[in-house]
């Protein structure tokens, strides 16, 4: 998702006058556009900003984008005063006439929600053959550790017609993928009247799009009619990423997620059963507070047997405004490192041998890219989001589909060669 502001944002400055440039010496503005899901991406956000803060006496313009934005406001001005523009992810339209204002020697603090955060038909497409757009904004739900509603504000979705026009657009462009981004996509429409399966059928009747991914999905809502629409609509990407965060009940409600494992592991049950070969990727947190060895063993289990393909593992860390934050972070940096590694070898284990277990297929793939390491090759995905690299052949351009007979595998890509029909 800050990718995709990033690049709106770079859209919306070219389009009025701004340029590019190389170097953070030749510019006038410099922008770091921050996230802060965890303690960590901050810190890096603000380091950055200070590491180039020799070039100030050069008269540059210091701008602090993203979630940090929304979450510290005026404080951060008044912590970093070299800091001019301090800017929310919502308020990313004002970009031209804030910044013209701070090159006029003024502070600008310019966060909050905004009526229309939506930024249609910005992204420069550039030969890619994939776009995400975002169909919802911010988020209701207050897990208990996640900063987003305050980084991103609350839950706002996009119109369906808007959503359908601009990938209608993308098309014309060339992209033939579209990723749906939200923080719940399953909540999307809650606001508007609608939901998400009615979007997505709508947007897989658009001629010349040839796959559709999204997410995030919260287990709290998936409903029959997604698992069912995996099975049901032929361009929907058989990749489910399903944050669980937890195998432990308690640390679950702890965390405000409002389901149980049971729940979650019903939906994973089902999933498979309409679709077999489907990838299912999660989300876990390690060392939430209060969670003890037996907790921390409960999520081991759950990786152990779900068999994950791909698991983000990420070490617990308090975020301001949030509930949890008021618990004691109790679980000392040596032993969330020790939590991390043991989840983290377990899921490489099982990756690799999931991968291992395509030697031999043939998989459809997208062409999306030559690969920049190995001269003469392209990437491309398998439906279920497996990365696939083969030698370039015959006629096959980016865009294309082939098919690729699997030869060899590792934990992060399946490698092969294309097949003659
Ligand atoms: N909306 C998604 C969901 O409901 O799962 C994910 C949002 S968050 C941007 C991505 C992931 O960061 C979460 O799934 C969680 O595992 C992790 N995360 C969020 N807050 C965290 C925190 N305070 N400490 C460590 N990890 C965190
Ligand atoms: Fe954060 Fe929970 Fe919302 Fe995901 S659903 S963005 S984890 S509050």
């Amino acid at each position: 998702m800050n990718f995709l502001d990033s690049e709106k944002l770079e859209t919306i400055l070219l389009k009025n006058g701004f340029e590019k440039v190389d170097n953070p010496e030749d510019a006038d503005v410099l922008i770091v556009n921050s996230c802060s899901v965890r303690k960590h991406a901050e810190d890096r956000a603000f380091g950055y900003l200070n590491s180039l803060k020799f070039l100030k006496n050069r008269g540059k313009i210091f701008c602090l984008y993203g979630c940090t934005a929304n979450i510290y406001g005026s404080q951060i001005i008044e912590k970093y005063p070299f800091i001019d523009v301090v800017c929310g992810p919502n308020k990313i339209r004002e970009s031209p006439k804030i910044l013209k204002e701070a090159l006029n020697g003024e502070k600008i603090v310019c966060v909050g929600e905004s009526d229309n955060p939506f930024i249609e038909d910005l992204i420069n497409v550039g030969g890619k053959i994939s776009a995400s757009i975002s169909i919802t904004k911010g988020c209701n739900n207050f897990c208990s550790y996640c900063v987003v509603p305050f980084g991103r504000g609350r839950l706002m979705s996009r119109s369906p017609q808007s959503i359908i026009d601009e990938i209608k657009r993308l098309v014309d462009k060339g992209i033939k993928e579209i990723i749906l981004l939200g923080q719940n996509v399953n909540e999307y429409g809650k606001d508007i009247g609608t939901d998400f399966v009615s979007l997505l059928e709508k947007i897989h009747q658009i001629d010349g799009i040839l796959r559709i991914r999204f997410l995030t999905s919260h287990p709290k809502d998936v409903p029959e009619k997604l698992i069912l629409s995996f099975r049901d609509l032929p361009k929907l990407c058989k990749h489910f990423h399903l944050p669980l965060q937890s195998g432990s009940d308690r640390i679950l409600k702890l965390m405000n997620r409002k389901y149980t494992v049971s729940h979650y592991l019903g939906i994973v049950e089902k999933v498979r059963e309409v679709c077999p070969d489907i990838t299912i990727t999660s989300d876990i947190i390690v060392g939430f507070p209060t969670e003890s060895e037996k907790d921390f063993l409960q999520t081991y289990k759950i990786v152990e047997n779900v068999k994950f393909d791909e698991l983000f593992v990420f070490k617990y860390s308090p975020r301001p405004k949030t509930s949890a934050s008021k618990l004691p972070d109790d679980v000392g940096k040596e032993e969330k490192e020790r939590r991390h590694r043991l989840i983290y070898n377990l899921q490489q284990k099982i990756t690799e041998q999931i991968n291992k277990n395509y030697i031999g297929k043939i998989v459809e793939v997208l062409v999306e890219k030559e690969s920049y390491k190995k001269k003469g090759y392209f990437i491309g995905k398998t439906h279920n989001k497996k990365t696939v690299l083969f030698r370039k052949e015959g006629n096959v351009k980016i865009g294309d589909i082939v098919n690729v007979e699997i030869l060899n595998s590792s934990i992060h890509f399946l490698s092969g060669r294309i097949c003659v029909k």
